[in-house]
């Protein structure tokens, strides 16, 4: 096992300790910019069930991966969610369990995750004015997300994140209040720039900001770029010396955005995903029935990892397979 510790390399010697694993392509939120007509199925298949899940964590532990990402859609509506954790926090090498969620059901569930292995968690939250919360999520939920937040703070979730997809002229005037929410509070709200999918392009050509004018107001008000290792991955992240918290962005528009990948990505029927704006897709289910199968799952994880693309091409307007983020978990 140890000779295969690390080897998740590509060709461009990018090294995979990451995985995000989309759970659900379900989602009961109908945000603006991914699922604005609310989740639809597309097809019959199930998502992995819990066997398939830590039969391909197991798997990828022994390549090196620390790190599990759960994500979706929403992975909360899923009734084993905090079985899964609970599971994946059992398995060898396994340091990090991070969830995406929107936070509806937070308020239940942090104390639950948080006892069965939880150690990140990141909450969208896109606006912190209600009205503009139910305009860019389609949900009135801001408050009940808040206080799903509170909890999971209160619980003892080590890091946790609020995650803020830039938008011009929905979101972009309460720069200042998520500001002032990290002055006290031990957490980071990271902006997201707004990535152009297959089915938001009008919406894309009318919200798109770039986070160039976060990253100029956060530099005049005091905030320094914290240093950061090569594994941290492409956020970089402001630190203030009168806030407890930190204010991240992300920036998939940079040019050296890509150089930094240090993710690899499984939809929620077991495909393994190169590029989040990639074409190419290899389902790995069929290796995933039995924990018997490992080896010759390893064996593909690794020669498919060689096709890995150098870089997505957003900037042209390439969007690949990627409809909405929802399918695959961003
Ligand atoms: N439902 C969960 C949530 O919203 O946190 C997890 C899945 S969601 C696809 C993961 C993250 O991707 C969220 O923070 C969401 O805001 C972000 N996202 C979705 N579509 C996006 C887009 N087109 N551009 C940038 N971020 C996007
Ligand atoms: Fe659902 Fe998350 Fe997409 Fe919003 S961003 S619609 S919460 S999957």
């Amino acid at each position: 096992m140890r000779a295969l510790q690390d080897s998740l390399r590509d060709s461009y010697n990018r090294q995979f300790k990451y995985l995000r694993l989309s759970l659900t392509e379900v989602c009961n939120f109908r945000c603006s910019y991914c699922l604005p007509d609310g989740y639809k199925s597309s097809c019959s298949e199930m998502p992995l069930n819990e066997n398939e899940v830590i039969n391909l964590v197991h798997a990828f532990s022994e390549l090196g991966i620390n790190k599990i990402r759960l994500t979706g859609g929403e992975p909360t509506v899923r009734q084993d969610i905090v079985s899964i954790v609970q599971k994946i926090a059992k398995i060898d090498g396994i340091k990090k369990i991070a969830l995406t969620t929107n936070g509806f059901r937070l308020e239940q569930l942090a104390a639950p995750l948080f006892e069965a292995g939880l150690t990140n968690l990141n909450v969208s939250v896109d606006s912190l004015q209600e009205e503009n919360f139910l305009k860019i999520t389609g949900k009135s939920y801001l408050k009940k997300v808040l206080v799903g937040l509170e909890k999971a703070v209160l619980v003892g979730i080590p890091t946790i994140k609020i995650n803020t997809v830039l938008l011009k002229d929905l979101n972009d005037t309460e720069l200042s209040n998520y500001i002032n929410l990290v002055r006290k509070a031990p957490i980071s709200v990271r902006f997201i720039e707004l990535m152009q999918t297959g089915s938001n392009g009008d919406y894309f050509k009318k919200h798109h900001l770039s986070t160039k004018v976060i990253d100029s107001y956060l530099r005049d008000c005091g905030w320094y770029e914290a240093s950061k290792q090569i594994t941290d991955g492409p956020a970089v992240e402001f630190t203030h010396k009168d806030y407890l918290g930190r204010i991240g962005i992300i920036s998939p528009y940079e040019k050296d955005f890509c150089k930094l990948c240090n993710r690899l990505r499984i939809s929620s029927f077991g495909k393994l995903q190169l590029c989040l704006f990639g074409q190419g897709q290899l389902s790995l289910r069929n290796l995933l029935q039995d924990a018997d199968q490992k080896e010759e799952l390893q064996q593909t994880i690794l020669k498919s990892l060689l096709l890995k693309p150098v870089e997505h091409d957003l900037k042209s307007g390439f969007t690949g397979l990627t409809k909405n983020l929802s399918m695959i978990g961003g």
